[in-house]
């Protein structure tokens, strides 16, 4: 017995050992990572890789007719380009959705994102964020003709939503505060929630109030409630803290002088 407890005994000794051995080679590891070699990567390519939105209206859209990307957040991403490169022409935007930017990043496809990307603590365990450049609230769309008028209306009824968003959570919470029963249908991109709704295939389309804006169209309506405050940060890989830093810079900057709400202007963002 007395064998068996000194066996023990080392063994937590050695595995205690080891972990503190593990932390000090993360620590190490993520030092060299944090010592200007994320932006020194950058500078050698050129190019500042961003992951954005291309079907969302005034904050990341790939207009059809010129095929070009732009939006609020595009010239957020171009200002940080311009701050580590030096010229806002330098950036490279690659089409992401809800589900696919946080395993983009990952890969290291695109150095940041900068997609109506909710800060979550669940999310700041994975990645690093900067502080909110613009906050909203998560919102229901329906048809004209079905005449609901809030979530209580939507007593069991299917809600379309995109796959990996806040939105299916953050309103099956507040169904559940007032005794709503409803179901969830969870589709990759917005267009085709849009579709869906359209088709009667789903009752409501959830999502940020900002991106719904962009699907309004005569036949539908946003009803008149917004859930869950919904703070967009720009992320990017943890580790790579020179670029993080230079990333929530830019934007502090751009808030203390006013560009940050020249471009909500210039956006017509409400
Ligand atoms: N902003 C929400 C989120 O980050 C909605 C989904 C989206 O951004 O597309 O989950």
């Amino acid at each position: 017995m007395k064998k068996l407890k000194v066996l023990i005994g080392s063994l937590v000794l050695v595995t205690g050992l080891m972990l503190t051995g593990c932390g000090s080679t993360a620590q190490k590891t993520d030092a060299a990572k944090s010592s200007g070699a994320d932006i020194k990567a950058i500078k050698d390519r050129g190019t500042l890789k961003v992951g954005v939105k291309v079907d969302v209206p005034k904050f990341g859209y790939k207009d059809p007719k010129t095929s070009k990307i732009e939006g609020f957040e595009i010239d957020i991403a171009k200002a940080v380009a311009k701050k580590i490169l030096g010229d806002e022409n330098k950036v490279d935007l690659q089409a992401v959705t809800a589900k696919t930017r946080g395993p983009l990043l990952d890969s290291g496809q695109v150095d940041m994102i900068a997609a109506t990307f909710t800060v979550t603590d669940e999310r700041k365990k994975s990645y690093n964020f900067s502080d909110a450049y613009f906050t909203d609230g998560v919102g229901i769309m329906v048809k004209k003709a079905a005449g609901i008028q809030d979530l209580k209306g939507l007593n069991g009824k299917k809600i379309g939503v995109a796959q990996s968003a806040t939105s299916k959570q953050a309103i099956q919470k507040e169904a559940d505060k007032i005794g709503s029963k409803v179901t969830f249908l969870e589709f990759a991109t917005y267009p085709e929630i849009k579709a869906a709704l359209d088709a009667g295939r789903v009752d409501a389309f959830s999502v940020d109030g900002a991106i719904l804006n962009g699907y309004l169209d005569d036949s539908t309506v946003i009803i008149d409630q917004r859930f869950s405050p919904q703070d967009y940060g720009i992320a990017s890989k943890k580790g790579n803290d020179e670029l993080a830093k230079a990333i929530n810079d830019t934007v502090n900057e751009m808030k203390k002088s006013g560009e940050l709400d020249k471009l909500i202007q210039k956006w017509g963002i409400k």
